[in-house]
């Protein structure tokens, strides 16, 4: 079992920029006090960048000299920190995933970047980890199959983008259809789900669908997006999940992954609850659930 987290996923940003940075910090801070000892990961290295993405793009991010254009798609600059929190963050999805391979089960304390796109990145994403960690181990020959399930509130459009193509790869997204990105980019399975969608409506979705997904994708490995945007809270979702749904949902993840006898590697995902201690402990009890450990309750 093992959780990455290093202190540079946390970037300055501009003082009261809306992307929730400190989340990072009060993640990692629950999962200590559910007695988790992060580790660090290292910097992914160019090269597994431009499995992914596309060479021009990849050397604008490493020399923090991003088009303005692609930096307001993104939504903040990609100033030196900026860039060295993209690359550990990509590092900490690659561990992890290896990790699972490994013993089972490891998750990020960051990642799940899946709108960033081929040549550019979007929506708070600058490299995207998913599909840099799918194509690389498909590259490496460390796998031949692997399904990506993205249950954030938000469809995976650049996950699918970046995925296109590669042979192997089972981009799975279940989202609310009306949210961002407005233009879709469909992956291998897209749910798009009713504004409001509950508990109960979620979870039977999910739960009718994943079973045919490893029938037919019969993974090697799992990535998840884990994603609490769906949180009825949420400042940026439209649907109506509770704090038990999102625990049943990861639950649900985590047994058909058990039953099917795959790895999987858990990535933090979205999560836009103005209160970020509160937004720390929902994503800590997401990572927890898709490890088999106990949820600590919410306050
Ligand atoms: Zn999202």
């Amino acid at each position: 079992m093992r959780f990455h987290f290093h202190p540079g996923y946390v970037a300055p940003l501009p003082a009261g920029h809306r992307f929730p940075m400190s989340k990072y910090e009060t993640t990692r801070d629950a999962l200590v006090a559910a007695g988790i000892v992060p580790v660090a990961p290292e910097e992914a290295p160019r090269d597994l960048l431009l499995t992914a993405h596309a060479p021009a793009y990849v050397d604008a991010v490493l020399a923090s000299a991003v088009d303005p254009a692609i930096e307001r798609r993104i939504g903040f600059a990609v100033t030196p920190e900026v860039s060295r929190r993209s690359r550990l963050s990509v590092g900490g999805t690659f561990a992890a995933a290896l990790h699972a391979l490994a013993h089972g089960f490891a998750a990020n304390v960051a990642g799940g970047s899946h709108h960033a796109m081929p040549d550019g990145g979007a929506g708070y994403c600058v490299l995207n980890d998913l599909a840099i960690t799918a194509a690389g181990l498909l590259r490496a020959g460390r796998v031949q199959r692997v399904l990506i399930l993205d249950l954030d509130v938000h469809q995976g459009d650049g996950t699918a983008a970046c995925l296109a193509g590669v042979a192997g790869a089972f981009p799975f997204s279940i989202h609310a259809e009306r949210n961002f990105p407005a233009r879709k980019v469909q992956g291998w399975r897209d749910i798009g789900l009713p504004d409001g969608t509950d508990d109960a409506r979620y979870l039977e979705t999910l739960s009718d669908a994943l079973p045919g997904c490893f029938a037919e994708a019969r993974p090697d490995l799992v990535l998840v997006q884990a994603g609490v945007d769906p949180h009825a809270d949420d400042r940026l979702g439209r649907l109506a999940l509770s704090d038990e749904g999102l625990v049943a949902r990861d639950a649900l993840v985590r047994q058909a992954c058990l039953s099917a006898g795959v790895p999987c590697a858990a990535t933090l995902g979205g999560g836009y609850d103005p209160d970020v201690r509160r937004l720390g402990l929902r994503h800590a009890r997401s990572l927890l659930t898709l490890a088999g450990l106990p949820a600590p309750a919410m306050p």
